[in-house]
């Protein structure tokens, strides 16, 4: 089992980033049954990206979704990206005593989409050693549709069509996978992750979520998660993930753990998914290059 999805920082917390952190992961992890982990934290929560991006919401019309995505943005581009991945690599490497980690530690970065940019995006990121880059969707337009709980986030699912919310989400998700800047994608329905979604039938959207990510040889993160979410299920559904799987796409499996505690949640519980699906390994990776591991 690996947990391909980690953030050392809580929303909220700032760095710094310290190899110390990391090995207590890959400690928690070890501990509660996980071989391969990757620490992935947000590409935005860096200066760095906030150099190259900031200001990418200008673009939608609703201006008080610019502003909280804005100042979203503000709180959480403070740390410094060379700081992060020697962090990661300081604990991932074995030290000359003997005092090598538990298990191994991957390096790795949760990106978003940022239309029209990710080609810049993957200009910044070709100059460090990543193992893995996975692939987001949290902002439709300036609208991040997962932040519940701030009103002006709520106020556009009361607002909008959840059809029309499935199609835009669908949409990034082709526009992201086509532009092949991420290994993995994240998450991959997380259109549901408020607990609301489209009456009926769903298999439209899953069959294009499973196209985009075959076609352009990408895999999907089977997450624990939706779980801790309204959506109250594991992202992919199993309508979904039985689809990636007959279009032979591959999987990692993640906790999107932001703290300690919930490293590694969940892992038990995806196993009867995966083998419902019919999958029997999952894809690891070293820089970004996948390979098969156990299950
Ligand atoms: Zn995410
Ligand atoms: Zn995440």
């Amino acid at each position: 089992m690996l947990d391909y999805h980690l953030h050392l920082l809580r929303h909220g917390e700032d760095g710094p980033y310290r190899a110390e952190s990391v090995r207590a992961y890959a400690a928690a992890a070890a501990a509660r049954g996980v071989e391969e982990i990757c620490i992935t934290e947000h590409l935005f929560r860096f200066r760095q990206a906030d150099r190259l991006l900031a200001g990418w919401w200008d673009a939608d019309p609703d201006g008080r979704l610019r502003s909280q995505t804005a100042a979203y943005w503000a709180e959480h581009a403070t740390g410094d990206l060379e700081q992060y991945v020697a962090a990661v690599l300081g604990a991932a490497a074995a030290i000359e005593d003997g005092d090598s980690p538990p298990i191994p530690i991957r390096l790795g970065l949760e990106v978003d989409h940022y239309p029209g940019r990710m080609g810049e995006v993957a200009d910044l990121l070709a100059g460090w050693p990543f193992d893995l880059l996975l692939g987001s969707v949290h902002w439709l337009g300036a609208w991040g549709f997962d932040q519940m709980g701030d009103p002006v986030v709520d106020e556009q699912w009361e607002r909008r069509e959840v059809e029309a919310v499935w199609d835009a989400y669908v949409a990034a998700i082709e526009e992201l996978a086509a532009t092949r800047t991420a290994d993995v994608l994240a998450h991959p329905d997380l259109a549901k992750v408020a607990g609301i979604v489209p009456a009926g039938d769903l298999a439209p959207w899953w069959d294009r979520l499973a196209k985009a990510a075959a076609e352009n040889g990408v895999a999907a993160e089977v997450s624990s998660a939706g779980w801790r979410k309204p959506a109250a299920e594991a992202y992919p559904a199993a309508g979904l993930l039985a689809r990636f799987r007959a279009a032979g796409v591959p999987v990692t499996t993640a906790s999107d753990a932001h703290e300690l505690a919930l490293v590694a949640d969940g892992a038990d519980r995806l196993r009867p998914l995966l083998a419902a699906a019919g999958y029997t390994e999952l894809s690891g990776f070293e820089r970004r290059h996948p390979s098969p591991r156990a299950v």
